[in-house]
């Protein structure tokens, strides 16, 4: 564990008034900053702002950023029409997610992206996504809340390669979108048996991860913990 933590940003997900919230909200999921406070960070929940002046503050005082989970991106952001099973994200909460995608790409600071976060930097950065995954193994989870299971091929010697210590690995899975084209400046680390991307790499950075399953809901299982935990000794307070 550092001896001072670092304050990692996280971002959040956007709700409108309706029936079941009098008023606009925004939420993040527990186990997004508790597997960060495990590994030893201060994580801080930036707000929806859509602000670039407002997020660039936010960022130029934190210490690394995670891109966490949440719907599907609007497919009019990679050229594409709509499929009828994409169920795109709040519109504030992407064009502040898409902000903070552009905004940490201009400066040194760690990144980790999960799930959404992935696709989302693949997006901005270039990429496309399939809208909807048609193979053999089963991404999405098989009833509400419970993820499904399935292996992951890692290949050798780059970041998560070292972090996991293996090249084969069990993750959970809950996405029905994956990468398509992949974005310049990523690299693919690690894909299921079906070919899809399950993580990549910002090639020329010291650590910018992306994953497509949920680490934060797996942490009792050693390599997801020190997943964070590599992120955390990554992300060096007050730089
Ligand atoms: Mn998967």
């Amino acid at each position: 564990m550092p001896q001072t933590q670092p304050l990692i940003g996280l971002n959040c997900q956007y709700e409108s008034k309706s029936k079941y919230c009098v008023r606009h909200r925004i939420g993040v999921y527990v186990p997004y900053y508790q597997a960060l406070l495990t590994a030893g960070a201060l994580p801080v929940v930036v707000p929806i702002v859509w602000d670039p002046a407002a997020l660039t503050e936010y960022l130029n005082r934190l210490d690394g950023f995670m891109f966490t989970g949440g719907q599907d991106i609007p497919p009019q952001a990679y050229g594409q029409e709509k499929d009828l099973r994409t169920q795109e994200c709040h519109p504030r909460r992407f064009a502040n997610d898409r902000l903070l995608a552009e905004l940490v790409l201009q400066r040194e600071i760690p990144v980790l992206a999960i799930c959404m976060g992935l696709q989302l930097v693949n997006v901005v950065y270039g990429g496309t996504l399939i809208q909807d995954i048609q193979t053999d193994i089963q991404h999405t989870p098989i009833d509400e809340g419970n993820d499904s299971y399935h292996s992951i091929v890692i290949q050798e010697e780059n970041l998560l390669h070292h972090i996991v210590g293996a090249t084969e690995t069990e993750v959970n899975s809950a996405h029905h979108q994956a990468v398509e084209k992949l974005a310049p400046g990523l690299r693919v680390l690690a894909r299921a048996p079906d070919g899809i991307v399950e993580a990549v790499q910002m090639t020329d950075r010291e650590f910018f991860l992306g994953v497509q399953w949920h680490p934060e809901r797996i942490v009792e299982r050693p390599e997801q913990l020190r997943l964070f935990e590599a992120f955390v000794c990554a992300c060096h307070p007050g730089s």
